[in-house]
């Protein structure tokens, strides 16, 4: 598939030293053809080879990447860009009830697609949800919104197949606004095609409802398909985003990259399991990053760079290699850079997979905490202090967590945090700083 394609062809750039006409356009030449094979359509992929060539021509390469990490960088980046770049949030710049009109063809996830989304805003966004079904055509469609709006622990509005949908889509909204709804999530009939007779139904629904999202929900399997469904649906409805469904399966891919180059719409969440947890809110980043197949690493060297001022990163290193201690400046220092790179989760955010598991068991809000606090007994500290922590005794430590806030047990502990840390580090140093760097960088 797209990601192990891609992931293959990323392997190889990062691995090359140095770009040249011939490799670069090897390169591109796979990366189009992992695409293609996506089913992501001509025309999107042909603009973004382009782009992603005009891009690496006119790079200066960060010192420290390698020119073959810094188009992987590139093309990291431009996958984002491809799919809208930032993510797109539900608005709810609307007087409440806020109105949610599905739409899309029958079986591209409609149904379940309303509960997975009022648990999401439930407990996401703490509102009070309450859902109603317009499909009149089938009757269990009806019992099946009813049942997963339970499960999801929202209201439900019941209507019935005897009922005209914009008789229920007026009482829906006069019940809601009368029991002070947050939102209303409007579920919808669909045909396995496009007709005149759905389109003019949620036509009309939408020009009663005047929703404030109207989102189209379509099935990622479909690949182009989907695309173009959508498209030919944004021409008579103005859709504000699209849910991507069943990205869990053996989807190609090349849906959740060609839909906004095409409809111009962004995607807003993605559909990842049957289950009422199986929805997420849509980051391009991310997602490119997935396609990708190898967590955020690219960019989080990419914001190491920028975040690590060079010059300073390189004296420390020259300290420490000079047989210096690492003192509580140094730590200081190397606080602040961390804090600059967005802090913990942010990291966590950014490591493969498999280590996020392991990360997402430890409390991130917690260390943050505890990192915000160390720098502010530290802060509270001289710099001849912070030179030599040892010489800090009982009236110093009193008067350092005086400054900073803390308990002097606070300040002791941050100490023997600092005492382990500098033993780590004598014995890096023992063990050659610089080609531990190195190591980290390739
Ligand atoms: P509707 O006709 O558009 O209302 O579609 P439904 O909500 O009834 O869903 C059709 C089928 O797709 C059901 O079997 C759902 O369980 C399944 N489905 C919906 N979303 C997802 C998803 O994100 N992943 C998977 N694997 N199945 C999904
Ligand atoms: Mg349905």
């Amino acid at each position: 598939n797209l990601s192990q394609r891609l992931a293959r062809v990323v392997k190889t750039i990062k691995g090359e030293a140095r770009l040249t006409e011939a490799n670069t356009q090897e390169m591109l030449r796979e990366i189009r053809i992992a695409l293609l094979e996506a089913d992501v359509a001509l025309p999107v992929v042909r603009d973004f080879v382009a782009k992603v060539r005009e891009k690496a021509l006119g790079q200066d390469v960060l010192q420290s990447l390698t020119p073959g990490q810094a188009l992987v960088g590139i093309v990291n980046r431009e996958l984002a860009e491809l799919m809208g770049g930032k993510a797109a949030e539900l608005s709810f710049a609307t007087q409440p009830p806020a109105i949610i009109l599905m739409a899309g063809l029958q079986g591209a996830g409609k149904t379940t697609t309303v509960g997975k989304l009022a648990k999401w805003l439930r407990e996401n966004l703490k509102k009070k949800v309450l859902t109603v079904s317009c499909d009149v055509y089938r009757p269990a469609a009806i019992e099946q919104l009813r049942t997963v709006t339970e499960q999801a622990g929202a209201d439900f509005f019941p209507s019935t197949p005897q009922q005209k949908p914009a008789d229920i889509a007026r009482d829906a909204l006069q019940w809601a606004k009368t029991h002070y709804h947050d939102v209303l999530l409007v579920d919808t009939a669909g045909r396995l095609a496009i007709d005149e007779q759905m389109m003019a139904e949620i036509a009309q629904l939408h020009a009663q409802l005047k929703p404030i999202e109207t989102l189209f929900v379509v099935d990622a399997m479909q690949g182009q398909d989907a695309v173009n469904t959508a498209r030919a649906f944004n021409e008579t409805l103005p859709l504000t985003g699209v849910v991507l469904t069943k990205l869990d399966g053996d989807s190609r891919g090349g849906a959740a990259l060609s839909v906004k180059a095409i409809t111009g719409k962004p995607i807003k969440f993605v559909g990842v399991g049957e289950k009422l947890t199986g929805l997420e809110s849509f980051h391009p980043e991310r997602m490119a990053n997935r396609i990708l197949g190898m967590g955020d690493i690219v960019s989080l060297v990419e914001e190491a760079q920028k975040a690590v001022d060079e010059k300073s990163a390189k004296a420390l290193a020259d300290k420490l290699k000079s047989g210096s201690r690492f003192d509580l400046n140094d730590f200081l220092q190397q606080l602040g850079q961390m804090k600059r790179m967005g802090g913990l989760s942010s990291l966590v955010d950014k490591l493969p997979a498999q280590f996020q598991a392991a990360a997402g068991q430890a409390d991130m809000g917690k260390a943050e905490k505890e990192l915000k606090r160390m720098q502010g007994i530290i802060h509270s500290m001289t710099r001849a202090e912070r030179a030599k922590p040892d010489q800090i005794k009982a009236s110093r430590k009193r008067r350092i967590a005086t400054g900073a806030g803390v308990q002097v047990q606070d300040v002791n502990r941050l100490l023997a945090q600092f005492d382990q840390m500098q033993s780590m580090m004598k014995k890096m140093q023992k063990g050659g700083l610089a080609k531990m760097m190195r190591g980290m960088k390739g």
